[in-house]
Formats: C-alpha cells, sequence, structure tokens
C-alpha cells in the first residue's frame, strides 16, 4: 500500500460510509457509498442515485468517478465502498470497467463491512487487477490491428 493510501485509510474508509448517507435508493433499499482518494489526497464521495426506469440509476462507484472526472480530477490513489450489508460488498461488473479507465491495475480497492465505523475491521482490501482480470483499458485501443476488410 502507497503511503499516500496509509496515511488516508481510515479518512477514505469514513467518507464512503457518510456517502452512503446520501444514497437514493428507493426502489432497491440497498445503500452504497463511495469514496475516491485523488493522488493529491482529495477524497471525492460518490452514492449510489437510483431512478424509476431502473436503467437510469448509477452505482455509487460510477458517481464518484463521474463526479472526479468531470472536475478534471482523474488520477487516484484508492477506492473504498460499503454498503449496509455485514460482510464486503465488491463493484459491479460495469463499475469495474469504469474504474479500469482511469486507474493502475494495482490500485487497491477497500470494500467495507456495514460495521466498518464500530469495529474499525471488515475491510477486504483487493486490486483493480483481481477484481477485473483480463481486462481491456484505454492501451488496448493502441494496439496494432488489422485494417478493416
Ligand atoms: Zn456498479
Amino acid at each position: 500500500m502507497s503511503d499516500i493510501v496509509a496515511a488516508n485509510r481510515d479518512r477514505l474508509l469514513q467518507a464512503a460510509v457518510e456517502a452512503k448517507a446520501f444514497a437514493y435508493a428507493p426502489y432497491s433499499k440497498f445503500r452504497v457509498g463511495a469514496a475516491l482518494l485523488t493522488e493529491d489526497g482529495e477524497i471525492i464521495k460518490g452514492a449510489n442515485i437510483e431512478n424509476a426506469s431502473y436503467g437510469g440509476t448509477i452505482c455509487a462507484e460510477r458517481t464518484a468517478f463521474v463526479k472526479a472526472a468531470s472536475e478534471g480530477k482523474r488520477k487516484f490513489a484508492a477506492l473504498a465502498v460499503t454498503t449496509d450489508v455485514a460482510s464486503p460488498i465488491a463493484p459491479c461488473g460495469m463499475c469495474r470497467q469504469v474504474i479500469r479507465e482511469f486507474c493502475s491495475l494495482d490500485m487497491p480497492i477497500l470494500l467495507a463491512a456495514s460495521s466498518y465505523m464500530e469495529k474499525k475491521d471488515g475491510v477486504k482490501e483487493l486490486t483493480l487487477e483481481e477484481l477485473l482480470p483480463y481486462s481491456f483499458g484505454p492501451e488496448d485501443l493502441d494496439r496494432d490491428r488489422a485494417p478493416p476488410a
């Protein structure tokens, strides 16, 4: 774990818990909070924002990334995610791909159990590569390829 992540680990996990309080989840009742740590030590929070159309729903992780990226923040050191579930819950497939767009494969992703604030425990730590092995990313578009027929 890099110095910046170690120094901000608890702050980042706490921010994910705070973000969860603003989840808009009237349909699933499944609240999710995410917090992104930039390489500058800034934290950007996100919560899941559901929609009556269902398809318009945006996950907490993507909310955080879109908030950050749309403000010019594109370099991240870690991501934390938490829910109301007693065990750590991992990002959905679509969010994993969005994380892949902006983060290195060795970036830590901290998945916190709902009891994190009381126990300061129950955190599963994975890298992006562990969450999304054999992934496709921006650099793959630069690969040599046969011209279209
Ligand atoms: Zn998701």
